[in-house]
């Protein structure tokens, strides 16, 4: 039962209530003094009427009694009079007037046990007030009785009998009542008026809170309470206003602040779960933040690139996901990770946008490039599976110092887009914390690569290794696995100089370098030594397949002839080869016994490839 019905019946039943009560008391208390004042008065009639015909008997006149009912019956509200003679006065004297005889129980009750009695009835519909008081025969007091009746002391003679008509009485009665009923009729009302009145504003208040407060968990904050009194109840109307005004302006404040961080930008709804929309993007402001925090201690941008992949699989529930990088040259992009169609190309696009970027149409525009509500938005996307039927994508660039850096695209199914409302925005968020670090390292890794790479060959160089040796010979310990070291210097180079002029021995430097391209695995490292001096490490090998390595290279180069303008020329190459960390504790230590090894080819008459074996060392040290 709400408010307003408890009201309503508290309101009702208390006036209810005490009107009756007020009212039965009355009539009860008025009844009573009534009744009481009529049983007076009837007992005194009937004492005086027995007084009179007492007195007539003294007197010698009791025979003109009918005479005196007569007239006694003419007294208005005067219903009965009658007097009856007991059975021993009948047997003295007759049975009198009229058959003075008891008519009803009551009379002859008292004929019998000589106490008087009384009644209340209705006869002919008429409230009637009946009593009867017996005749006792006494031979003391003022008259004695058995001077002239032939009874014993104490002998009940005979009854009178009065009736009075209430009907008067009552109409006085409910005359008298009236007013008092009416009065309190009138107090009813006020008191009911006045209950109103009393719990009216705590009644308004209380459903005005409720609706309010309800708006309120579902983000509306706009209500406000209506006061209408000064007292507590005010109060709380006016209190509630003020915790209401200031949820508003501060959800208010946040929200426009997150929106015009790259937050959340929606439509009229939003108004409606306004408080639940601002945790949901401070929710994944903090979740975007941390992710920021953690790539910034990521070691390098595949670490990036994986906790990316990993937030949109296990954050986003996402399965289908491609990450395009955008080159140096700004042509060409290149997939940095891609979960595609199994059929023909791994891209979910047109493979085209690999070799020319502007063909991407969030790299091209520079903004996010929805299918959801524009189907075939961009006609490059080939999203249809067989699985999965029709897909949506969301394609957004990162920006990176003003240009597009990289595209990440989302692929779903459009039960998935509906399920996940703001991914686009909660992506981009994560993009954004994302992009600055992207930056720096990519930044860092070409800075590096122009540091530690040869320009004119293109491999690294010695900073290279200074740098990047602790990792490579960590893992190696880690893993129990060899590095291979392949030292390898041209013979006679100087007289190709010499001979060709320094051009002709820089295109045969290069002209190395692509042999040795073409002969080690893309998880060798090459690395230009010094002038025509180059150091090949292999991982994951043992001496044999280093010997074997050594000796293609040394292979190709004794077939190979390099073009100069003089004609042909063909030149060898010597390789001294050691094992890390079979051969020694350290990296610089393998390294020098492979510089060794080379020194020992070359001494031994160039051209060919030797391992290192401790009695170079020896011998070295002897030398
Ligand atoms: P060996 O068989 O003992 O190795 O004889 P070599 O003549 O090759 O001797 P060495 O390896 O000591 O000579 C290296 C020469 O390579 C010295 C230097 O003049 C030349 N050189 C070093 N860097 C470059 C370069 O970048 N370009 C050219 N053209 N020559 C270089
Ligand atoms: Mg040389
Ligand atoms: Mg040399």
């Amino acid at each position: 039962m709400n408010l307003r019905k408890k009201r309503l019946w508290f309101t009702t039943m208390t006036s209810g209530l005490l009107m009756v009560i007020f009212s039965v008391v009355t009539v009860q208390s008025f009844n009573y003094f009534s009744l009481d004042t009529i049983r007076e008065q009837g007992r005194m009639a009937a004492e005086m009427l027995r007084i009179s015909l007492t007195e007539q008997m003294r007197t010698g006149v009791i025979s003109e009694r009918g005479m005196l009912f007569a007239r006694l019956r003419t007294i208005p509200g005067l219903d009965d009079v009658r007097v009856i003679r007991g059975p021993l006065v009948v047997k003295q004297f007759g049975p009198g007037i009229d058959g003075e005889q008891a008519k009803t129980a009551m009379e002859k009750r008292v004929q019998a046990t000589g106490k008087w009695e009384e009644e209340f009835i209705k006869a002919d519909g008429k409230a009637i007030y009946r009593i009867t008081i017996p005749y006792i025969a006494s031979s003391t007091g003022p008259l004695n009785c058995l001077q002239c009746h032939n009874v014993p002391e104490g002998n009940v003679n005979g009854v009178v009998t009065l009736g009075f008509s209430l009907e008067n009485m009552l109409h006085a009665q409910w005359l008298a009542i009236l007013p008092l009923i009416i009065v309190l009729l009138f107090f009813g009302l006020c008191l009911g008026y006045f209950l109103k009145r009393l719990f009216q504003p705590m009644v308004e208040t209380a459903e005005s809170v409720k609706a309010i407060v309800a708006s309120a968990g579902r983000g509306d904050f706009s209500g406000r309470v209506v006061a209408t009194t000064t007292d507590e109840i005010g109060e709380i109307a006016h209190h509630t206003n003020t915790l209401l005004e200031t949820l508003d302006q501060s959800i208010g404040k946040i929200s426009s602040r997150i929106k015009s961080l790259g937050g959340h930008a929606r439509g009229s709804e939003s108004q409606h779960d306004l408080l639940e929309h601002t945790i949901h993007i401070v929710d994944e402001m903090v979740g975007a933040t941390r992710f920021k925090q953690a790539v910034e201690n990521d070691l390098d941008l595949d670490e990036i690139f994986e906790r990316f992949k990993s937030i949109l699989k296990e954050h986003f529930m996402l399965s289908h996901f491609s990450y395009y990088q955008v080159e140096d040259d700004r042509k060409q992009l290149k997939a940095i990770f891609v979960e595609g169609l199994d059929l023909g190309s791994d891209l979910w696009c047109d493979p085209e946008i690999l070799v020319s970027s502007e063909v991407c149409r969030a790299k091209r525009t520079a903004a996010c490039v929805s299918s959801i509500g524009a189907p075939r938005v961009c006609n490059r996307f080939c999203g249809q599976s067989k699985e999965m039927g029709d897909l949506v994508h969301i394609c957004i660039p990162m920006m990176l110092s003003g240009r597009v850096g990289g595209i990440l695209q989302l692929v779903m199914t459009a039960d998935e887009a509906e399920r996940l409302d703001d991914i686009e925005q909660t992506a981009r968020l994560y993009l954004n914390q994302a992009a600055p670090v992207i930056e720096a390292r990519q930044l860092m890794q070409s800075l590096k690569n122009t540091a530690m790479r040869d320009p004119m060959t293109g491999f690294y160089n010695r900073r290279f290794i200074e740098d990047y040796i602790d990792n490579l010979t960590s893992g190696i310990i880690r893993q129990k696995s060899s590095l291979g070291l392949l030292m390898c210097d041209v013979d006679f180079f100087k007289k190709v100089n010499d001979t060709y002029g320094h051009d002709v021995g820089d295109q045969v430097i290069v002209g190395l370098a692509e042999l040795i391209k073409r002969v080690i695995r893309s998880s060798d490292l090459a690395i230009r030594f010094g002038g025509e001096e180059f150091l090949i490490l292999l991982l994951n090998t043992d001496a044999e397949g280093c010997m074997k390595l050594a000796e293609k290279i040394r292979l190709t180069m004794e077939e190979y002839a390099f073009q100069t303008p003089q004609g042909p020329l063909k030149k060898t190459i010597s390789i001294g080869i050691s094992l890390f960390p079979e051969d020694g504790e350290g990296f610089w230590e393998c390294l020098k016994y492979s510089d060794t090894a080379l020194y020992k080819a070359k001494e031994g008459g160039r051209n060919q490839c030797l391992r290192f074996t401790r009695e170079m060392w020896s011998n070295e040290d002897q030398y």
